[in-house]
């Protein structure tokens, strides 16, 4: 229910201009985001690739509305990249991408040539490229256009999460050698025709989804915070014989970084999810709605503001 209503603000744009201009939403903000420019994701990707961990970065920015937009936001991943490149922080570091900030919504195509620009630079640049997962209504879309850019890029990574029904069939199409599939439980508010609505049931999903992967040909990337299910993906790891080279955890920036070091002082690939940039917003609701303990930040927002 308040997961509900945190994400229903996540699309208001009366709660975002509140809580973008609180006070208080600074110091939660420099928690889970690297900062508002590419230079600060830089720095923090350095510290983390010093401790250890592996980096993927995403720009944040979502349901573009023009062309000029996407435009932008292809070449802030371009310069990126670039950087990336030129501080010696690939292949450690890899990029995150959401199609709807390079214009899927209004056009599939320019989504697509902007995405395949930023995979061919991602690939000159010694990474690649995750294509994140959004909400339902855009999964056969992402899914297609990935696979377009397999074709040339075949690391391309895909996300699928677990809430979805759909997702234990994908993960088996995915499963297969050389395909790198991000698995998470979903951070969208999605209709029960489509989603499991219960944790117990989204859980067992992810577990199913994750046995899937484990035995498959592929390189599955595990990305959740969840006790249980890290432990259940490290047994998998032994169960199915697979090296710590063979499958990877992600967690998100500012999410149970003691867990990520933990994990990495045990040999696996730990890839922290650091975003950047000054869209923050929807991010940042999404993270609150998976922790409801940091609702104090957004009642104290509000209620600052009168
Ligand atoms: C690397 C990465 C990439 C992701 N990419 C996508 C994507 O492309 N599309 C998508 O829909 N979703 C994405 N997600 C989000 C994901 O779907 C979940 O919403 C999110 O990871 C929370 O689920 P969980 O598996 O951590 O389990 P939960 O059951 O939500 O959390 C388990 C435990 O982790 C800790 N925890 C979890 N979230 C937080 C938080 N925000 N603040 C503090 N502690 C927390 C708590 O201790 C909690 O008890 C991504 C997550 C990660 C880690």
């Amino acid at each position: 229910m308040l997961r509900s209503v945190i994400l229903a603000a996540a699309r208001s744009h009366r709660v975002e201009r509140i809580v973008e201009t609180a006070p208080v939403s600074r110091s939660i903000v420099r928690r889970f985001i690297a900062g508002e420019h590419a230079q600060d994701a830089l720095q923090r990707t350095r510290e983390l690739v010093a401790a250890g961990l592996a980096v993927t970065i995403d720009h944040l920015g979502e349901d573009t509305t023009n062309p000029q937009q996407a435009e932008a936001t292809r070449d802030e991943y371009l310069r990126l990249l670039d950087a990336l490149h030129a501080a010696e922080l690939t292949p450690a570091a890899e990029v995150s991408l959401k199609l709807s900030a390079l214009g899927q919504v209004f056009d599939e195509k320019l989504a697509y040539e902007h995405a395949h620009a930023i995979c061919a630079k991602a690939s000159e640049a010694g990474t690649t490229v995750t294509l994140d997962a959004e909400d339902h209504t855009t999964t056969d879309s992402t899914l297609e256009v990935l696979g377009r850019l397999r074709a040339d890029f075949p690391t391309t990574g895909a996300v699928l999460q677990s809430y979805l029904r759909r997702t234990e069939a994908d993960c088996r199409e995915l499963a297969v050698s050389g395909s790198r599939v991000r698995l998470c439980k979903g951070a969208y508010k999605e209709p029960e025709s489509v989603a499991y609505q219960s944790r117990l049931d989204v859980d067992k999903s992810y577990v199913r989804c994750l046995n899937v992967l484990m035995s498959g040909a592929g390189y599955p990337m595990l990305a959740t915070h969840d006790p249980r299910l890290v432990a259940i993906g490290e047994d998998r790891a032994k169960w199915f014989d697979r090296n710590p080279d063979e499958f990877e955890f992600q967690m998100l920036y500012g999410v149970r970084p003691d867990e990520q070091l933990r994990l990495a002082q045990l040999g696996y690939t730990v890839r922290v999810y650091l975003p950047y940039g000054t869209q923050w917003y929807a991010y940042m609701m999404r993270r609150l709605a998976e922790r409801p303990a940091n609702l104090g930040f957004l009642a104290r927002a509000v209620t600052s503001r009168g």
